[in-house]
Order: C-alpha cells, then structure tokens, then sequence
C-alpha cells in the first residue's frame, strides 16, 4: 500500500490539481475530520484513537524544572540525532518557551515513539516491511536514514524507489501557503507540482492512500492577544505559563487568582471561545484552552516572527480537509475521520483487525 500524506491541503487547490481531481470519480473520496490542535493530528492517523488516548496536543508540554533551551535549530537538531530522537523542529527564540519541552521526541517510525500502538507496529508485528519518507527522516523498517532537502523533488525520487510493503511519503511544500496564502501564485504552482508527483506515483500500487493532516485557510483577522494578557499584570512563571499558537492559547494556572482574571477576561472577548476539551476528545494537563474563531490569528504568538497570511488550527468541524482512496473495494463511506485510516488499512492489507477509536471506511 502507498499512503501520500500532503500536507496542509486545502481541498480548494483541487482545481489546479487535475489528477487527483481526476481520481476521485474512481475512487473512495471525501472531506476529513482531523482532531483540534498540532501534533496529536498525526498521532491519531498512527494509532486510530482519539487525542484524549494518546495524549498528544501540541508539540510542547511544561517542563518540570524550566531551563535555557538551545535557540539554534542546527545545533539542536544535531544534539537531538545524536540523542535518537528523530523528531525535528525549529526552536522559538522566546525565553517564555524555556518552560516548556516536546511533548514527542520520536518520528512516528521509531519504537515506543507513542503510549498506543502505531500502524509501523502492527505491520513489524505481521511481518510486513515498511519504508517511511518524511523529510528528513528516511527509515526502511526500523533503520533511519536522513535525507536532504526538504523540497518534493527528494521525497518523490525516494519514493518512486521504493519497495516495501508499506509505503508512506510526505510532501511538505504546500505549508508554504502560511507565507503566501492560499490563493497565491507561488501555491497555485506547488499544488500543480505536487499533482503532477501523486500522478507520477498512482500506479506504484493498487491500493493507495491520499490525505492531508489538515487544511489551510486565509487570516482575515489578526488579534493581539498577548497585550490583553498583560494587562492583567500576572507573572509569567509565577501566576501561570502559556503557549500563544497562532489560533490557540493553552494555559496553566499557578493560583487561583490568575485563572480567575483570565477566565473573566477570555469570556469577554468575541473572537474566540473557551472550549471544553471533551467535545474535541483532547485531554492535556492545561487548566484551559481558547479558541480563535476561524479565520481568526493571534499575532504575536510564540512561534512565527513574521505575520502569516494563511493558517491551520481552527474548529476542525469547520475547517475540514480531504482525502481519497484508491481500492478493491467498491464501497465505503465519504466523510470519514483521520482515527478511521488505522484500520481500514490494516484491512486493506489483510491484517489482524485491532481495538481502536477509528471505524472501517471500506
Ligand atoms: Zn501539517
């Protein structure tokens, strides 16, 4: 089987993607429900359940002892491959984010990365091999490799190379639409390119996967919310800790006087809402989590020194993505969730069926 993880598609792109707008006359295809939040969006593919399971949100989570982090992304890439954690990422030059620390440290190919079984396990498990290209990490099997540069053109030569049994490739270059926005030229040119590798790589297998971990939509308005926060004059550190995303903000409460203030002063504010974490199956150790209205941005937040035009991150009932299923199966169903892909491809590859949150789609 071949899965092709496209990321941050926005279904809209469809039109100037002619294959894969093509395909899905033949195939199983419909909008995807994704899960609230970052990381945990993957993490739910691997292992079929909800993020209130596996416990992944965002990439950060508090760290006990707050300590200086390394602010420079080669060398902590460095240190990370030497330490085995092949999960990558661009530290944030906050010192706020000294507080915090990955709530991952290991690509979803490597063992153990995951409190729940993930789909590499179930295949090892059956005897199945495995190759994952997902820049830049290149495993066969268990073996890691890395591979550079981030651009499609690698991934996709690796990927027409391959041979396992199981097959997962992801193409990162439509993220760049959080630059440009989704309506741009520069993205009108990537959703092409990328259409022309999916076609490039359809018949490689007969049965193959295409979905996205979430879509991308416009800003239409920014909001500065950090500003609202220090009018409250509590102590970072002291009161509380807080993570400003780009449309959440995760807090956690040191005293009961500080969530009070925040609480009176978020409940105020008509651009977002105080959600309840089980109506999105997320379960974090935070006291509270805000959401931006769609299409609403924090700017500044802790992680893009620039203003960004186009975002991902909102009520995944509203801002759905997609995906399409190439199948010996006639039937199946259209709307389906990230959580149902675990096992209907086990399914697909005659596999033992497992327990999960997921459901069949064929
Ligand atoms: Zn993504």
């Amino acid at each position: 089987m071949l899965c092709i993880f496209i990321d941050a598609l926005n279904p809209s792109y469809f039109e100037y993607m002619p294959f894969i707008n093509s395909r899905r006359e033949n195939s199983l295809h419909g909008y995807l429900e994704v899960p609230l939040g970052y990381t945990g969006i993957m993490a739910s593919f691997m292992t079929g359940v909800w993020p209130d399971k596996h416990k992944i949100f965002d990439l950060f989570v508090p760290e006990e002892k707050p300590r200086k982090k390394i602010k420079n992304k080669y060398l902590l890439a460095f240190i990370r491959l030497l330490q085995g954690k092949r999960l990558f990422y661009t530290p944030s030059k906050l010192r706020a984010m000294d507080y915090f620390k990955p709530s991952l440290d290991k690509n979803w190919a490597q063992k153990n990365c995951l409190s729940y079984p993930t789909i590499f396990d179930f295949l090892e498990k059956n005897g199945k091999s495995f190759e994952v290209i997902d820049w830049p990490n290149h495993f066969k099997n268990r073996k890691a490799g890395i591979f550079f540069p981030k651009k499609y053109q690698h991934t996709f030569k690796l990927a027409k190379k391959s041979k396992a049994d199981f097959v997962f490739i992801h193409f990162l270059d439509l993220e760049l639409a959080h630059e440009c926005g989704v309506k741009s030229e520069k993205i009108i040119k990537v959703a092409k390119e990328i259409d022309n590798a999916v076609k490039n790589l359809y018949d490689k297998d007969k049965d193959v996967l295409i979905f996205s971990d979430h879509g991308m939509n416009d800003i239409e308005k920014e909001i500065n919310i950090l500003s609202e926060i220090k009018k409250l004059k509590l102590t970072f550190g002291k009161d509380l800790i807080y993570i400003i995303g780009s449309t959440t903000i995760e807090f956690w409460f040191k005293n009961k006087q500080a969530e009070e203030k925040v609480t009176k002063m978020l409940q105020s504010l008509d651009y977002g809402r105080i959600i309840d974490k089980k109506d999105f199956n997320i379960n974090t150790d935070s006291d509270l989590i805000f959401l931006a209205n769609f299409k609403t941005g924090f700017y500044p937040n802790f992680f893009s020194s620039q203003h960004f035009k186009a975002m991902h991150g909102w009520d995944p009932k509203i801002q759905k993505t997609y995906y399409i299923l190439k199948n010996s199966f006639k039937k199946g169903r259209k709307d389906v969730k990230i959580i149902d892909f675990l096992p209907t491809i086990l399914k697909i590859m005659n596999l033992p069926e497992t327990k999960c949150d997921g459901e069949l789609i064929v």
